[in-house]
């Protein structure tokens, strides 16, 4: 047999955690689980190197960390999250600038209807606070510049957005592929039915970059079913998805939004282990799962996969895993155009001039570029999202272009930041793929069953598995928790 865990819990850690959780059962989504209910489903030490673990969790993102805690408080004690980086956070990341402050990388926005993410940050006693966008927004187009007042809006046209509300209350966020209008409404990309709509030229460019942000594609790639669904989570209003006041960007976290992870791992201690990728996973059909990792192999009851679906595409599985949980990992959209910088200034200067450090831009790189600056503005940042094909791959270049953009937003002030971060998700390590789910017309209908059925004692978990704000923080959370409902179910079951 092949070398065994090096990273099994210690002994010594089974004996502090039995300590702390004597007594302890904690209920989760109604599932009590305490200690000797744990014993008797056979939860071990791994003394012995033949000892099974209860659960192992697959990536130590919001839902693999979430799903860890509720194991945890729900008096589990027989667990590991393994995780192939050598932080937590997945798709969360801080850039931590000079004098204590941070700007987020990765995901960092929460909004209306977010609750379960909000819910964590409270338990967490991490604090948030609102974007900034009071003041004019800043559109190039060609050579010109105008200034806009959009109200914390991406000023995309309301009696549209109306109607895509009303459309959305057909198709459930958790299901779209079940909507009675599927067949029809997954023939289209979210573009076939902007085209109908007589969208005014001025406002093109807010359903672009709206589109773009919440979907990762422009307009003609995104399924229209999947965008229905996405407004659905969003309490079936479009404004509440797209924009910035009571909206989904509306809200960020004090310390930056990886804190989460941060401050869940540190509550987990050893139960994470980090630079440890899963490589292949073999007899999940079987009563106990083998992982083998780079650090040796570990063997669960349970498995929740807390990763991107096109990364278990990545994962080797023996038996190969039924055909059509197959055939939509390989499908899944592996392609992330999303490209975020962070550009530092002394102060945010803009705001002198009335202006809110927003720009949206016609036909160019920039994408949409915002103030994204701590809360008491003591510092200026303003992070942006490209438009990789029009960006030099460049650091410098990329730098040095985006500075001489902002300068013509908001003039020569911009010429002179202190410091810069460019990060590009698809290239910069094999761990994020696809930040957010692309979905194409079609794609539901064709592999929706197949999304969280189980596969054997492999439990399905990660943002894109929500029944609501799939793809989003909050919808990692959620798909956290039910990930560790579902494993609590399985050691009940065995
Ligand atoms: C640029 C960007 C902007 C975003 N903006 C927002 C926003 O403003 N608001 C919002 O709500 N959401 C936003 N998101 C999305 C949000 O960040 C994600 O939905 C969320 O963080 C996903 O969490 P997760 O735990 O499901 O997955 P992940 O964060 O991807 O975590 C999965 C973990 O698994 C690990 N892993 C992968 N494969 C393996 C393996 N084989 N073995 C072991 N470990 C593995 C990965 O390293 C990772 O740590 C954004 C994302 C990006 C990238």
């Amino acid at each position: 047999m092949a070398e065994k865990s090096s990273i099994g819990p210690s002994a010594n850690m089974q004996r502090r955690q039995l300590l702390k959780y004597a007594g302890a059962s904690v209920a989760v989504g109604g599932l009590a689980f305490g200690p000797r209910q744990a014993n008797a489903a056979g939860a071990k030490t791994a003394d012995n190197p033949e000892d099974v673990l209860d659960v192992v969790i697959v990536g130590a993102g919001l839902a693999g960390l979430t799903a860890a805690r509720d194991l945890h408080r729900a008096g589990c004690q027989s667990f590991l999250v393994l995780e192939a980086r050598d932080r937590v956070g997945g798709r969360t990341l801080n850039y931590n600038v000079d004098g204590g402050y941070v700007s987020e990388v990765g995901g960092q926005w929460i909004g209306p209807g977010q609750t379960a993410i909000a819910d964590l940050a409270r338990e967490l006693e991490v604090g948030t606070f609102p974007s900034y966008y009071e003041g004019k927004t800043v559109v190039l187009g060609g050579d010109g510049r105008v200034e806009v007042d959009l109200k914390g809006t991406f000023g995309t046209d309301e009696a549209v957005g109306a109607k895509l509300s009303k459309l959305s209350r057909d198709v459930p966020s958790g299901a779209p592929w079940a909507s009675p209008r599927a067949s029809e409404l997954d023939t289209l990309s979210v573009g076939d039915w902007l085209a109908r709509q007589n969208i005014k030229p001025e406002d093109q460019v807010g359903w672009d970059a709206g589109i773009i942000l919440s979907g990762g594609v422009g307009p003609a790639k995104m399924g229209f079913l999947h965008f229905l669904s996405m407004i659905n989570s969003a309490n079936c209003d479009y404004s509440q998805l797209d924009g910035i006041k009571h909206s989904a960007q509306e809200t960020r976290f004090i310390g930056g939004s990886q804190i989460l992870s941060i401050k869940m791992a540190q509550q987990l201690g050893d139960k994470v282990r980090l630079s440890c990728p899963i490589r292949q996973i073999s007899d999940w059909d079987r009563e106990v799962v083998t992982l083998h990792t780079d650090r040796g192999e570990v063997r669960a009851r349970a498995v929740i996969m807390a990763i991107h679906p096109a990364l278990c595409h990545q994962v080797q599985f023996n038996p190969p895993l039924p055909e059509r949980r197959a055939a939509l990992q390989r499908a899944w959209p592996a392609y992330s155009p999303a490209r975020k910088t962070a550009m530092v200034y002394r102060r945010p200067f803009w705001r002198d001039k009335g202006l809110n450090g927003h720009i949206f831009q016609y036909n160019g790189p920039i994408l949409w570029a915002y103030d994204n600056s701590p809360p008491g503005g003591e510092i200026g940042i303003v992070n942006a999202f490209l438009a990789n094909a029009l960006v030099p791959s460049d650091t410098d270049a990329a730098r040095r272009m985006q500075v001489e953009l902002y300068a013509r937003a908001w003039g020569d002030e911009a010429l002179s930041p202190v410091s810069y971060h460019d990060r590009d998700w698809g290239r910069a390590d094999s761990w994020t793929i696809t930040c957010i789910s692309a979905i194409p017309p079609g794609f539901w209908s064709a592999h929706g069953e197949a999304l969280r059925r189980p596969c054997g004692n492999l439990i399905w978990s990660g943002t894109e598995t929500a029944d609501i704000w799939a793809g989003y923080m909050d919808g990692a959370v959620r798909s956290g928790h039910q990930g560790a409902l579902q494993a609590l179910n399985v050691l009940r079951r065995v």
